[in-house]
């Protein structure tokens, strides 16, 4: 029998050599393999049965086209993708992306990352992610919603309520939500648990929106207990402006800590006396406008343009990268601890580099990965799916409270389990190891299918 470190770095390179042209999908395979051998180590039945090359294939890839028409009366063609990639903790679960940058490697990464994140919630759902290269950005609603139409048109030959239920990510909200529902609809009947992240008006969840920001900031708060700590006057740095950010900074406040940054893809905001969160959310849940317009209104705030929030020397205790992936790497993470950041809490998806993320694991600081600490959003989109197959909508404040309570079970969870292989506040260890245990059983008695 092989041993499990030889195992995983002989599965490791043969996915290397299979899918050399996925970066960002080679990097959360990076990122994980090196920290599940000690679990290996205790389940040679996994090397046994080669469990490991059958968890990274996904189990189903389609690709197709997305023609539609401008206002010009131009036509144009885009790609749409969906990942349907692990079905063994139940029906594939993840959201659609729209921006120009989407490709293979990056939702087949997504994927990934998705079905560890959905296991750790404890919940039926398995892993899948889509979307498309299709830029959202400057465009009139009319365009988006015939893109949505065109887009929904070949994906609802793919998902459905029991089977794969996708949701909002980046570029994808609850105007696009609404558009794609509402074809699906006509294609397939009425069906409100075919997508999750839907308008609360139509069997939305309450508290959707607001579910990955609030969580990241929960699991935080289980950290700070455990620490004897709490938010109190703590200094928070963020990225990013959009779903996730804003409501990380609502949640923050609420508990007592001061955000000072928010940024978007031109430029970032540094706003000493706490960034005014009314008039983010107006800028941007209302006028869709850039962080330009935010120093409009606040003259004593900085607008940075071309700059990243991780590349300043602003003091802070704690940090939210709420952007997307790969917005840290190993300088800027050196620069964060140095300024005295002592917990990295991922609101976004991968967004440090695999070095940024082994080096706060070295220095000691709390690295909150994004597959435990973002778990929220997906936690409360199964929810909904609870909600809409009973007919019913809950309160905002009953969802919140099972949203606390899950993203406690997660923290404990993450850590215990790094507790467990002697990897103390190990939470990228704790979260890859807790996330695969239950995947792996499963694989396992469903006959490695
Ligand atoms: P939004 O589209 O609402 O906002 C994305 C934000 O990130 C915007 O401020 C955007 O700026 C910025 N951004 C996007 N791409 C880039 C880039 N290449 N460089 C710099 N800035 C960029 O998306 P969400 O808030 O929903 O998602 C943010 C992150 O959180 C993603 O990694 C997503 O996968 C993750 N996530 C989201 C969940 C959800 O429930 N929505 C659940 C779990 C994770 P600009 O407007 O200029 O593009």
């Amino acid at each position: 029998m092989t041993n499990a470190s030889e195992y995983v770095k002989k599965i490791q390179e043969e996915i290397h050599q299979r899918n050399g042209h996925e970066p960002e999908f080679l990097q959360a395979i990076d990122e994980f393999f090196p920290t599940i051998v000690p679990f290996l180590e205790n389940h040679p039945e996994y090397i046994d049965h080669n469990l490991l090359a059958l968890v990274t294939e996904p189990e189903r890839v389609i690709q197709f086209r997305v023609p539609w028409q401008d206002d010009q009366g131009n036509w144009q063609v885009n790609r749409g993708f969906r990942i349907q990639f692990n079905s063994a903790m139940g029906p594939y679960k993840g959201g659609l992306r729209f921006h120009p940058s989407v490709n293979l490697s990056i939702l087949k990464f997504l994927a990934f990352e998705q079905i560890f994140k959905n296991s750790l919630t404890g919940l039926p759902i398995g892993g899948g992610k889509g979307g498309s290269d299709f830029d959202p950005k400057g465009k009139s609603d009319a365009e988006v919603m015939r893109f949505c139409q065109s887009f929904m048109t070949e994906l609802a030959k793919h998902i459905g309520p029991n089977t794969d239920i996708p949701a909002g990510d980046i570029g994808v909200g609850k105007r696009e939500i609404g558009y794609l529902y509402g074809t699906y609809k006509r294609l397939k009947q009425y069906d409100a648990g075919v997508l999750t992240g839907k308008p609360v008006e139509f069997w939305g969840s309450k508290g959707r929106t607001e579910a990955t920001g609030y969580g990241a900031v929960y699991f935080v708060k289980h950290l700070l207990a455990d620490l004897n700590e709490d938010f109190t006057d703590k200094v928070a740095l963020v990225s990013g402006s959009g779903n996730v950010a804003i409501y990380c900074i609502e949640k923050l406040y609420q508990l007592g800590a001061k955000p000072v940054t928010c940024s978007d893809s031109n430029g970032f905001i540094y706003d000493e006396a706490g960034i005014d969160l009314a008039l983010l959310k107006e800028l941007k849940e209302v006028k869709r406008a850039r962080l330009t317009e935010y120093v409009k209104a606040r003259p004593n705030a900085k607008y940075y343009e071309n700059q990243s929030v991780w590349e300043t020397d602003f003091n802070a205790e704690l940090a939210f990268p709420c952007a997307t992936q790969n917005e840290i790497n190993l300088e800027q993470g050196q620069r964060l601890v140095k300024n005295g950041v002592r917990i990295v809490a991922e609101g976004a998806n991968m967004p440090s580099s695999v070095e940024a993320a082994e080096y706060f694991v070295e220095n000691k600081v709390y690295y909150c990965p994004g597959k435990a600490a973002n778990a929220g959003g997906v936690a409360v989109s199964a929810l909904e799916m609870s909600q809409n197959s009973q007919r019913l909508q809950w309160d905002k404040e009953e969802v919140d409270v099972q949203l606390d309570k899950i993203m406690k079970n997660i923290y404990e969870n993450c850590r215990d389990t790094a507790l467990l292989h002697d990897q103390k506040d190990n939470f990228m260890l704790g979260a890859n190891i807790a996330g695969f245990a239950r995947v792996a059983e499963a694989m396992e008695i469903q006959g490695l299918v």
